[in-house]
């Protein structure tokens, strides 16, 4: 969670719009909805079926901008009309959200959207793409999870019955609808059958498999797929300040997935450093010299206990792709152009017999630190024994 803010720093997107061409591939499904426009084939209700990191809720919201922008184009809302500006900071008067929330302690009342759609317009404004846990985590101690309350339905309802402020379409975005209860739900069902005029539901769900049958058999289907590794690399090399090799092994490590994709960025630059510690290790062991192996020592002791913890779980991970490497699977290999050219060499060195203690070495000094054991201490005595085991 904390990675999630550090990584503003370098993040460069802050226009605020919600744009087709500003959503990370889906060229498929893009092309779908606006052809459904064209031919005036707009579904009432509409279930975006998607999972975590997709872009589900991004398209639904380009989607809804498209349906009011004053003078759309061919292929995009105009992005300067009235109905865009609004649409795009998320205030157009037609342009409804429902997503879960949580109770606030202590409170009698049950809480409705609208209690917090400040705070989810700021996230969806700054991040674009957002998992549900970082939702949560926005807006409590990120130990709870949200739900749509049954109250929820009542506004709905409310809001549908208002006559179009201004807008050709009054479109109501419910984002997660799989975490609405059924007493909600079966409240929502006769207007999801027939809708007041020009009003679309879009229902962005990261589960439909949870929904009630009868929710889904009025639905129409708008099917979204993992983003193509080679648009979400694009997407992450324009957002954030880092080398193409890193974003291309962020986005092919997250398969599709935009959040995860990040966290694997904000990983990456708390992992860096490590390579160069992992490699010293390793040769110092493999060349057995002990006075490399004490300045290697000297070099990683003084970390903190979570970050020489990481490295750790690091060189397991290095080990492994290494062992892998062998088997000449590189599809299996998850390696930065660095990482690659060193495992290529070294590879060679890992073996049946090795792989196993070696794993067994650095599993038992991850414990020992965890148990508060002085690094030095641990970390040359994890060392020496591996010495003895590049000669198995
Ligand atoms: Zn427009």
């Amino acid at each position: 969670m904390i990675g999630f803010y550090v990584f503003l720093i370098f993040d460069r997107i802050n226009q605020i719009r919600m744009l087709f061409r500003d959503i990370a591939g889906q060229n498929i499904v893009k092309e779908q909805l606006l052809r459904s426009v064209k031919e005036g084939r707009i579904g009432h209700a509409q279930l975006f079926a998607g999972g975590e990191g997709s872009g589900s809720l991004l398209l639904a919201l380009a989607y809804a901008q498209y349906l009011n922008c004053l003078s759309p184009l061919a292929d995009d809302s105009c992005g300067v009309c009235s109905s865009c500006v609004k649409a795009a900071k998320l205030v157009h008067p037609d342009i409804h959200f429902v997503f879960p929330v949580i109770k606030k302690e202590g409170s009698k009342n049950t809480p409705v959207s609208d209690d917090y759609i400040k705070e989810y317009r700021e996230l969806l404004l700054e991040h674009k793409y957002f998992s549900a846990q970082q939702w949560f985590a926005a807006i409590s101690d990120g130990r709870k999870s949200g739900l749509i309350y049954a109250d929820e339905s009542s506004v709905i309802l409310r809001k549908l019955s208002l006559k179009n402020f201004e807008a050709k379409y009054k479109v109501m975005i419910i984002w997660l609808p799989e975490r609405m209860n059924d007493t909600g739900a079966n409240k929502l069902l006769k207007i999801l059958e027939e809708p007041p005029a020009s009003t679309v539901f879009l229902l962005v769900s990261e589960n439909p498999q949870l929904l009630l049958s009868t929710i889904l058999s009025r639905t129409q289907l708008v099917n979204i797929p993992p983003i193509d590794t080679d648009s979400l690399t694009k997407a992450l090399s324009a957002r954030f300040d880092m080398p193409e090799s890193s974003t291309r092994v962020a986005a092919r490590l997250a398969k599709g997935n935009y959040v995860k994709a990040v966290q694997n960025l904000d990983a990456t630059k708390e992992q860096s450093g490590f390579f160069d510690m992992f490699a010293m290790l390793m040769r110092s062991c493999y060349s057995r010299k002990i006075f490399d192996i004490i300045k290697w020592v000297e070099i990683v002791a003084p970390l903190t206990r979570d970050k020489t913890k990481a490295f750790i779980d690091y060189s397991i991970g290095m080990l492994r792709e290494s062992y892998i490497y062998n088997f000449k699977q590189p599809e299996l290999v998850y390696l930065t152009p660095a990482e690659e050219g060193f495992v290529s060499k070294f590879a060679v060195f890992i073996n049946d017999k090795n792989i196993e203690p070696m794993t067994e070495g650095l599993q038992l000094a991850y414990a020992h630190i965890e148990q508060n054991g002085n690094a030095r201490i641990v970390l040359f005595d994890m060392a020496i024994k591996m010495v003895s085991m590049f000669k198995a």
